[in-house]
């Protein structure tokens, strides 16, 4: 009995240090108990994004990227060529995702770009996101004062200050968003190893069509709003080349990536940004490939247009689909650069001591959506592999991103042989190095 009134005052001191306890992890029980005006960390907490455009259509003829044997100069342009940016922040973090309508960072264009970016707003590799739709019907990049023509130099150094201005104008624009994503279906894109005979009746891969080939149909797309419901983007990721135009055409064109970007501009109103990114499309091209030029017989769609408006038109229907819009989503990001075991290009036999190639993976979320950007031109499979390791619902595959180190086949095609085989930098075991650390830092964010 005695001892009790001193039992009480302990009992009283633990409930008091369990509380103390209890309340010191729960920060968020202190608000809710004692209101307070919002704090600064709960504001940063809201995701924001800012966006922009520019033109970057070649204002002189240029050489074009995509076939070695097109050495003229351009002649004509058949649509406008853009950057588009799109740039992430919540909680003091930041993602910039950049497409634009080139065909890549080619020729030790890439690391040039990157570092005046990375420089310029003082931003870790992984912020950044520096891509192309791969359209083989725009201007080669080019720093080589020697062999490139002045032209390309002259609209390679424009390229950069303009890239610098638009990811500003990006960064001075934020507001607060909401992120939604859905996923549509595409025919629009055909796996291209085509097996063909010989009179003898020795097969070979060729480029052409194999409808019976895997191709990655999905269209994914991520709708960014404003808080009241309004468009303020729309982000779509497709696998395939952008080369419905071949090698005898002249004019400056987005191909079918590029045309589907206006299309859904058009679509859903000017002042929106929709940026595609080409997803793991080594081995995929358009329905309709390499044609010499747009067709313009009277009553005639040509291919690059109608293929371009039926992916268009798909990423508007995938996008006006999409109800579930959420924001306050994290940000985080990774970039590994990889040393992959290497080929010579244009060589079928794997030599020993070949040096090793290089390969830049860069991963990000915001929310519950992922990012994975990848510094060549990845076949499809790999893509597929890595969007079914994903932890994510929603995987958005960035081909020719933060680099352009040349073509990813997965292990099992360097038996069949092929373009995409001969001229990679590759051994056969890098796309499985690739595809692990790609899910890894998925895993990981
Ligand atoms: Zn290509």
């Amino acid at each position: 009995m005695s001892e009790a009134p001193a039992f009480s005052t302990k009992r009283i001191l633990i409930i008091i240090t369990v509380l103390a306890v209890i309340l010191s992890f729960a920060p968020s029980i202190v608000t809710a108990q004692f209101p307070m005006p919002l704090k600064s960390s709960q504001n940063e907490s809201l995701l924001e994004a800012g966006i922009a455009k520019i033109d970057i259509t070649p204002k002189k003829p240029v050489k074009m990227a995509g076939y070695g044997a097109r050495t003229g100069l351009s002649k004509d342009i058949h649509d406008p060529l853009s950057a588009r940016i799109i740039v992430f922040k919540n909680n003091g973090k930041r993602l910039i995702l950049v497409s634009s309508d080139l065909i890549g960072f080619y020729s030790g264009t890439a690391d040039y770009m990157r570092k005046a970016i990375l420089n310029e707003f003082q931003l870790a590799p992984s912020e950044l996101f520096l891509s192309s739709i791969h359209t083989h019907a725009g201007p080669a990049l080019t720093i080589d004062k020697e062999k490139g023509h002045p032209n390309n130099l002259e609209y390679t150094k424009k390229l950069k200050g303009k890239l610098i201005k638009v990811i500003r104008q990006a960064l001075e624009n934020f507001q607060p968003v909401k992120i939604g994503a859905g996923v549509g279906y595409s025919p629009v894109g055909i796996n291209r190893r085509q097996l063909v005979f010989d009179s003898s009746g020795n097969s070979s891969i060729r480029l052409g069509r194999n409808p019976y080939g895997p191709t990655d149909k999905e269209v994914l797309v991520a709708k960014i709003t404003n808080p009241d419901g309004e468009t303020v983007a729309a982000l779509f990721d497709y696998a395939t080349h952008g080369t419905s135009l071949g090698g005898k055409n002249y004019t400056i064109s987005g191909d079918v990536l590029g045309l589907a970007e206006q299309f859904v501009e058009k679509i859903l109103g000017e002042e929106v940004i929709a940026a595609a990114f080409a997803g793991a499309s080594g081995n995929i091209d358009p329905w309709y490939r390499v044609l010499p030029e747009f067709n313009t017989e009277p009553g005639w769609i040509p291919e690059p247009v109608l293929l371009g408006t039926m992916l268009g038109e798909e990423a508007v229907h995938t996008f006006r689909d999409i109800e579930k819009v959420s924001g306050g989503g994290e940000i985080a990001t990774a970039f590994v650069s990889l040393k992959l075991p290497g080929k010579g290009r244009n060589e079928t036999e794997i030599k020993k001591n070949t040096p090793p190639a290089p390969f830049n993976v860069t991963a990000a979320r915001v929310g519950d959506i992922a990012f994975v950007g990848l510094s060549g031109e990845v076949l499809t499979q790999i893509g597929m592999a890595i969007k079914a390791g994903s932890p994510y619902k929603h995987t958005f595959i960035i081909t020719h991103c933060n680099g352009a180190d040349g073509y990813l086949p997965p292990e099992h095609l360097y038996i069949e042989g092929g373009y995409e085989i001969r001229s990679s930098p590759f051994a056969p075991k890098a796309a499985d190095i690739v595809v692990k650390q790609a899910v890894k830092m998925l895993h990981e964010l």
